[in-house]
This record gives structure tokens, C-alpha cells and sequence, in this order.
């Protein structure tokens, strides 16, 4: 099928219904999904998009059609519905979502019986069923039949609570600005803090899918808001989800907002200490902070290419506790190997009980890198070359899990990748100093954009 477009990007199928796909796509590749599964259950569920109910009931056509039964979960965060197909014995999901895509885009993401991302090769057996159109037959006695589930936001609430000491949690009677951005996380997670024993206040908490809050992706830049309700409240810690709720990104008491790669440096240490040498992924992209961290307590990182997929199933493999990426998304295995927004913030409200220390001062004890990230645009043709021409140019030790890591020293590095959505190269460094980083970016950017 190497001729045919690839269906499935980094993230699940995702464009502009309407523009890039139609709904008879929709119930095609949901029949393909179903051929693939061979039997049911299959839990469905959707995001706050607009566009979602009917993408919904688009699959849920494709998934009864070719004979599958299917149970509505109806609108849910993506990790909810992951952990319930596991805990509610689902053999697989099917979530629309386009996470922390603009309001105009939707898609589909499929999951397991485990809950987890079905893995590349599976998404390839996939597109193969839905080019060669070999579905499933199934006529007027064997269609499949539709139920609802309603448990599974509360079988995701319990599920973390499960996982940590929620009474030390309450003692502390913590104070939390919770920004849902309008997305799905707003019918579960201030819920889940409330349980908690937590003083909750809530931003742009109605789900709405034209995300009028801050929009649908939570970085330093969109979570200004959150900084300034934190300072004026004066909470203990401010958390931003995405659009399904499967990133969190955290503010502390002072109202600055971190990238995850640094509260996750913590949470790692958290985790960590109570399971010494369990093992932790990240991604080639993810600062050597992790590292730090990890040695203290004999683990040891496992690096993936950079992908949630990637990370979820090399954890699984692997057997790592904790998976984590910079842009905030973490998995915790004990509750299910993948991104889950509301379990990050219940065990950054458990690291946050064991500590005298509010976030802003744990945060100092870790190791400050410089970092820079450049994105050069690099038309689909003159990519290889580009790569090529970079890597015979490259001094030190060269990693190509993703396009090319090359170092320099032990701590310094430069990554240049290829990116997976963009006619673009990314360029992402991190160094001890401002010098070093400095002579990476004036070695080998210039030839990036001589190539291009
Ligand atoms: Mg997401």
C-alpha cells in the first residue's frame, strides 16, 4: 500500500471535515477499524467540537455495519475513554478528537482492548483493510447494536483517585486554579480535584467547541490568564489541559507557567522514589533534565521518536512506570501507559503533599539548561538531502532515532527533524550554556538553510 497517502498522522486521522475528508470517510474507515477488530464491544466517544456529535455517529454506523456492537460514552476526555474500554472490558475504542487542534479540525484516534493507541503497524493494517475495501460483511440479522455507557467518567475518576493517597492530598486543603480551556477535561477533572478535598476555581470551564477562552492548546503563551487567576487568588498551583484533556501544563504559585519537561522532572522524582529503577520514556526531544533526575534514582530513560504513540507503546513494551513528553503529556502506567491530564494533576497534588516547599522553590532544585527551538521551512523534495547533507557535516555522536541528535560533549545537543505535519525541519538544542548552544545553532543551522 506504499503507494497510497498515509491515513493516520502522529496523532490519530485528523483534518477539516468538509475540506479535507467527508463523512462517507468517516463510516468507510470506521468499517475498516471494525474489519480490523473483528468483534465488539467497541466504546465510542467525542470531544466538545462542534463537528463531533456527528463524526460520532458516523463511526458508530461504520462500527454497526460491518457487525460490531457498539456503547456510546458521549462526550469524555480522551484518557477516560482510554481507561474505561480497559476497565470496562471494551476490545477496542474509537475517540473523535482533534486534541489541541483549531476549532475547524476533527478526527479519530483508536485505541485497544488496553486502552492504549493501537500501534503503527496495526494503523497500517487499517489503511490497508480501508484501500483494498475488504470489510466485514454483515447483513439485515448480523448489524451490530447500539447501547450507552454511563459509567465511564466515573470509573475514570475512581481509577485515579485509586492511584494515589488521596487523604494526604485532602489534608493540605489545596487551593487550584483549573483552566479546562473549554475542552472535554471540564466534565471530569474539577470533579476529580473537588473529591479531592480541593478548593477548585474554575477557567473557561464550559465546554465549548469554538474554544473562545485561550483556544484549544495550553502553552506559557495561551495560559497568561491562568498565571494572573493563580497570583490574584492565591492559589498553590494552576493547571491547563488541551482540547480532549489528555495534556496538563502547570503554573505555580507564583503565577509562572512551566513546559513540561520540568514539572514532569519532578513528577519523575515523585514516581521514582517510590519505585527505584523503574524504568522512564521520553522523547529524543525532551531535555537531559529527565536524565538528571532519573540517575539519582538508578533508572534509567528509554528515548522514543517523538510521538505519544510512540511513547505509550515503548512503555508497554519496555515495562516503564512513567512516560512523559515537553509539551505536557504524561503516562502513568499504574492507571493505563497513556496521556492523561487529570492523573498528572492528582500526582503533581500528591508530589505537592509530601513537600514543605511550594512548586516555584522545587522547581529551583533542578538544573537550568538553555534551550532553543527554530523551525526551518524545507520543501518535501529537498528534505533527504537536506538530512544528508547535515549528517556528513555532523562532529560527535549522531543519534537517529528521529531525524538526526547530534551531540556535542554529554549535555549539549541539537536535534533536527523532519517535521511529520509541515513542509518544515524543526531545530531543537539544549546546552549548559548560552556559548555552547550558541555554536551548535552557527554550525549546522546555516547548512540546514542553504540545502532548503
Ligand atoms: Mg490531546
Amino acid at each position: 500500500m506504499t503507494d497510497k497517502p498515509k491515513l493516520f498522522g502522529t496523532n490519530g486521522i485528523r483534518g477539516i471535515p468538509g475540506k479535507d475528508y467527508t463523512l462517507e470517510f468517516i463510516i468507510e474507515i470506521s468499517q475498516a477499524i471494525g474489519t480490523f477488530f473483528k468483534k465488539g464491544p467497541i466504546l465510542v466517544g467525542y470531544d466538545g467540537r462542534n463537528s463531533s456529535p456527528t463524526l460520532a455517529k458516523a463511526v458508530v454506523s461504520g462500527l454497526l455495519s460491518v457487525g460490531l456492537d457498539v456503547y456510546e460514552a458521549g462526550l469524555v476526555p480522551t484518557p477516560a475513554l482510554q481507561f474505561a474500554v480497559r476497565t470496562l472490558n471494551y476490545n477496542g475504542g474509537v475517540m473523535v478528537t482533534a486534541s489541541h487542534n483549531p476549532p475547524q479540525y476533527n478526527g479519530v484516534k483508536v485505541m485497544g482492548a488496553d486502552g492504549v493507541e493501537v500501534s503503527r503497524q496495526q494503523e497500517t493494517q487499517i489503511e490497508n483493510i480501508y484501500y483494498t475495501r475488504r470489510f466485514k460483511e454483515a447483513d439485515w440479522k448480523t448489524v451490530g447494536e447500539a447501547y450507552s455507557e454511563t459509567k465511564a467518567i466515573q470509573t475514570y475518576i475512581q481509577g485515579i483517585s485509586k492511584q494515589i493517597d488521596a487523604d494526604a492530598i485532602k489534608r493540605r486543603s489545596f487551593k487550584i486554579v483549573v483552566d479546562t480551556g473549554n475542552g472535554a477535561q471540564g466534565v471530569a477533572a474539577p470533579y476529580l480535584l473537588e473529591e479531592l478535598g480541593c478548593k477548585v476555581i474554575s477557567l473557561n470551564g464550559q465546554v465549548d467547541g469554538d474554544f473562545p477562552g485561550r483556544g484549544a492548546e495550553p502553552t506559557p503563551e495561551t495560559l497568561k490568564d491562568l498565571g494572573e487567576a493563580v497570583k490574584a487568588t492565591g492559589a498553590d498551583l494552576g493547571v491547563g489541559y488541551d482540547g480532549d484533556g489528555d495534556r496538563s501544563v502547570f503554573c505555580d504559585e507564583k503565577g509562572v507557567v512551566h513546559w513540561g519537561d520540568r514539572t514532569g522532572a519532578l513528577l519523575t522524582d515523585h514516581i521514582l522514589s517510590k519505585n527505584p529503577g523503574g524504568k522512564v520514556v521520553t522523547t529524543v526531544s525532551t531535555s537531559s533534565v529527565i536524565d538528571y533526575v532519573a540517575e539519582k534514582h538508578g533508572s534509567k530513560v528509554l528515548r522514543t521518536k517523538v510521538g505519544s504513540v510512540d511513547v505509550s507503546r515503548a512503555m508497554i513494551e519496555k515495562k516503564a512506570v512513567f512516560g512523559l513528553e515537553e509539551n505536557g503529556g504524561c503516562c502513568y502506567a499504574p492507571h493505563i501507559s497513556t496521556r492523561d491530564g487529570a492523573m498528572t494533576t492528582a500526582l503533581m497534588l500528591s508530589f505537592l503533599a509530601k513537600q514543605r516547599r511550594p512548586l516555584s522553590k522545587l522547581l529551583t532544585s533542578l538544573p537550568s539548561y538553555y534551550q532553543r527551538k527554530e523551525k526551518v521551512e524545507c520543501p518535501p523534495d529537498k528534505v533527504r538531502t537536506a538530512m544528508k547533507t547535515l549528517e556528513s557535516k555532523a562532529t560527535g555522536r549522531v543519534e537517529r532515532t528521529d531525524g538526526l541528535k547530534i551531540w556535542s560533549g554529554k549535555k549539549s545537543w541539537i536535534l533536527i527533524r523532519p517535521s511529520g505535519t509541515e513542509p518544515v525541519i524543526r531545530v531543537f538544542g539544549e546546552a549548559e550554556s548560552k556559548a555552547e548552544l550558541a555554536k551548535l545553532f552557527d554550525k549546522y543551522l546555516p547548512v540546514l538553510k542553504k540545502v532548503c
